[in-house]
C-alpha cells in the first residue's frame, strides 16, 4: 500500500501529546478511515470561532501596517472580524458559559480586537503576516502553518491566542520558527499575545504578552515530530517490537485522562478507533 505525503500542522502539535490518539483522529482522518474505522464530526466551538474572526480583524490590520505603515482603520477591522464571524458560523456553532449567544459573541469580539488595535498592533512592524508555509522535515513529514507575523525589527515571530484562559503553546512555537527559518528567514525571538475571552458584562482585560525561549521550543516541536513520525509509521506498516499490526488503533497512545476527553473535541470518541474514554466514564 502506498500512502501520501504525511503533512502536520504546526498548530496540531502542542495537543498532540496529550492524546496522540485524538491528535491523529484529526491529522489522519482519511488514512485512519480507509483503514476501516469511522471517526466522528466534531462540530466547532464558539471560542475555535472568536478566535478565528478576531485573527481576521489582526491580519487586515496588520496587513495595512505592513503596506502603508498605518493601522487600519478600527471600523473596518471589527467589522471585518463580525463579518468572519458571522460566515464561520453560518452553519451553526455550540456556545459556552463565557458566550452565550451571537449578540454577546459579537460583542465580545469588538472588544477584543480594540484591545488587539490598541496595545499590540501600534508595536509591531510586520515583513510577513499570516503567510502560508511550508517546509520538509528530518522525519518524512512536511510540516505546515502559516504563523500570524514575522516583525522587522527584533525577527519576532509572533501568534496571536484568544480564550477563557492562558496555556503553553511551546511546540506550535517551535515549529512555525522551524518553518520560518527552512523558508529562508531568520527568527531571532518568538512571542504569544494573548488576548482572554470573558463574558460581556466584565471588563476586557488587557492582553499581555509571553516571550518564548525560542531553541526550547523548537527542540520541543522536533520531539513532537519525531513521535508523531514513530507512531503513523506503526499504524501504516506495523511495529513488532511493539506488537503492534498494520491499522492497529494502539499505534496511537491513547489518554482518557485528558481534559479534552469528551464527544464534544474528539473524533474518536465512540468510535470503534478508541474505547479507552468508556473505562474514563465507568470510573
Ligand atoms: S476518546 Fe479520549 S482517550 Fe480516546 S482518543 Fe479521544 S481523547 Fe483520547
Amino acid at each position: 500500500m502506498t500512502f501520501k505525503q504525511t503533512l502536520v500542522r504546526c498548530s496540531a502539535l502542542s495537543s498532540y501529546p496529550d492524546c496522540p490518539r485524538r491528535g491523529a483522529a484529526r491529522l489522519f482522518q482519511d488514512e485512519i478511515e480507509a483503514a476501516g474505522y469511522a471517526l466522528r464530526r466534531t462540530g466547532s466551538g464558539i471560542g475555535a470561532s472568536i478566535g478565528t474572526s478576531v485573527h481576521a480583524g489582526a491580519a487586515m490590520t496588520l496587513t495595512e501596517k505592513m503596506l502603508t505603515g498605518r493601522l487600519a482603520p478600527l471600523d473596518a477591522v471589527t467589522d471585518c472580524a463580525v463579518e468572519a464571524f458571522r460566515t464561520e458560523t453560518a452553519a451553526g456553532v455550540a456556545y459556552d458559559a463565557e458566550t452565550t449567544s451571537a449578540h454577546d459573541a459579537e460583542q465580545q469580539i469588538v472588544k477584543m480586537v480594540r484591545a488587539y488595535q490598541a496595545v499590540i498592533a501600534p508595536a509591531i512592524e510586520p515583513i510577513t503576516v499570516e503567510e502560508q508555509l511550508e517546509a520538509e522535515t528530518d522525519f518524512g513529514i512536511i510540516l505546515t502553518g502559516k504563523s500570524d507575523l514575522l516583525a522587522r525589527d527584533d525577527g519576532g515571530l509572533r501568534d496571536l491566542k484568544t480564550g477563557k484562559r492562558q496555556s503553553h503553546h511551546r511546540p506550535q512555537i517551535g515549529g512555525y520558527s522551524l518553518l520560518i527559518q527552512a523558508n529562508g528567514l531568520p527568527v531571532t525571538s518568538a512571542h504569544v499575545d494573548f488576548i482572554q475571552r470573558v463574558p460581556v458584562k466584565k471588563p476586557q482585560p488587557e492582553p499581555v504578552t509571553d516571550d518564548y525561549d525560542l531553541a526550547g521550543s523548537e527542540k520541543a516541536a522536533l520531539s513532537v515530530l519525531r513521535h508523531i513520525a514513530a507512531d503513523i509509521d506503526a499504524f501504516r506498516n506495523g511495529s513488532e517490537e511493539l506488537g503492534i499490526e498494520p491499522g492497529d488503533a494502539w499505534a496511537f497512545t491513547a489518554n482518557p485522562s485528558s481534559m479534552l476527553c469528551s464527544d464534544k473535541y474528539c473524533a474518536a470518541y465512540g468510535t470503534d478507533f478508541c474505547h479507552e474514554h468508556r473505562k474514563k466514564d465507568q470510573a
